[in-house]
């Protein structure tokens, strides 16, 4: 079987190693010019930030497997400390059973992770696909035909794929936040901390999560330096989203010099991420979206939960999904 992939985020990615794996052909067809959608990490002098996911809690999923027995794990940082959260502008010890959660980062940045996994894969750089069209009971998709096509680019665009095909599919209860990444790093020791992230969980606070990068895996900041991401609130986000970066930079340093003092007031490295598509709030069902004999499967965070492990599972499955099809043998 021959399968095209939209998108090389880890949904996409984990659909294209299911399938390589099992020895069918498949070709992934990414707009950026690079692997991983939200799972990104970015270098600003000597500071490294992950500027989408943060960190990486495989729960007993598929990617557990992937994560801790089948990729390279020599990169792989179990994180120790826990996550405090804020409450009322103030931190305090957070979620005793959320703490209990075993999560990863990777040492050189949380990209490692889809990179390792697009290592031999045909992944077609710069290559957005609108539209697929069906010819002669094939999907053609960039000029190229396919007996089956995955799409796993975030629920909105991937509507929008679907209704170039004349696929009717709606996912209504996919609905996306926005969210703005302001990654910081400052000349200044965050000192020890018994928590490598503060949560405020009700996202009333204009910062909803701050990351002590340098905490989580120290390397990602010289000595005596800090480096931090602010995951702005969706209230937050969507209020500055077309802002210029200079203007959230300095809204969020006011809210990260009171939350941890004032030594904190100025960054000497800074940028901003904006995620128009961020996390879920509410997702669709895979098993809703996808039926058995569709040749034309999603795999997404969109359609399972807004996490990394969702992802993966979700491109796990919808690769089964089309290589148990029994045309497919
Ligand atoms: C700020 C932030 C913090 C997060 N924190 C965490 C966390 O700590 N832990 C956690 O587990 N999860 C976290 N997440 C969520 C996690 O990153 C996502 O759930 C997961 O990475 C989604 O993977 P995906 O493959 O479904 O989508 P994506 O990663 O969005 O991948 C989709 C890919 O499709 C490509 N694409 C889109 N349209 C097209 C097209 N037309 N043609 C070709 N390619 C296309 C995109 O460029 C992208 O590479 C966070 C996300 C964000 C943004």
């Amino acid at each position: 079987m021959r399968i095209a992939v939209v998108g090389a985020g880890v949904a996409g990615l984990a659909a294209a190693r299911t399938v390589a794996i099992a020895d069918h052909e498949v070709v992934v067809y990414e707009t950026a010019g690079a692997v991983g959608g939200r799972v990104a990490s970015r270098q600003l002098g000597p500071y490294l930030f992950d500027t989408g996911a943060t960190s990486i809690a495989p729960r007993g999923k598929a990617l557990e497997g992937a994560m801790l027995g089948e990729l390279d794990t020599s990169d792989l940082v179990p994180l120790t400390k826990s996550v405090y959260t804020i409450q009322y502008g103030r931190i305090s010890p957070g979620d005793t059973a959320k703490a209990k959660i075993q999560r990863y980062v990777y040492r050189s940045g949380n990209v490692r992770l889809p990179e390792m996994l697009a290592a031999g894969l045909d992944v077609r750089f710069a290559t957005p696909v609108d539209r697929i069209r069906e010819v002669d009971r094939c999907y053609e998709v960039a000029g190229e035909r396919y007996e089956a096509v995955v799409v796993s680019a975030p629920i909105p665009e991937t509507e929008e794929i679907l209704a170039s095909l004349g696929d009717p599919r709606r996912f209504a209860n996919a609905r996306y936040r926005p969210c703005l990444s302001v990654l910081l790093g400052y000349a200044v020791d965050a000192g020890d901390r018994p928590y490598h992230a503060l949560l405020e969980p009700e996202q009333r606070h204009p910062l909803t999560w701050l990351s002590f990068e340098s905490i989580k895996s120290p390397g990602r900041a010289p000595e005596g330096h800090t480096a931090l991401v602010a995951q702005l609130s969706p209230v937050a986000s969507v209020a500055l989203f077309n802002d210029s970066d200079a203007d959230i930079v300095a809204e969020t340093s006011v809210h990260v010099a009171r939350l941890l003092g004032e030594k904190f007031t100025q960054p000497e490295a800074t940028s901003v991420v904006r995620w128009r598509y961020s996390q879920p709030e509410t997702t669709a069902l895979f098993d809703t979206v996808n039926r058995p004999g569709q040749r034309v499967v999603v795999a997404s965070d969109g359609v399972m939960g807004g996490r990394v492990e969702y992802a993966y599972e979700s491109g796990v499955m919808a690769a089964r999904l089309l290589l148990e099809d029994p045309l497919a043998r």
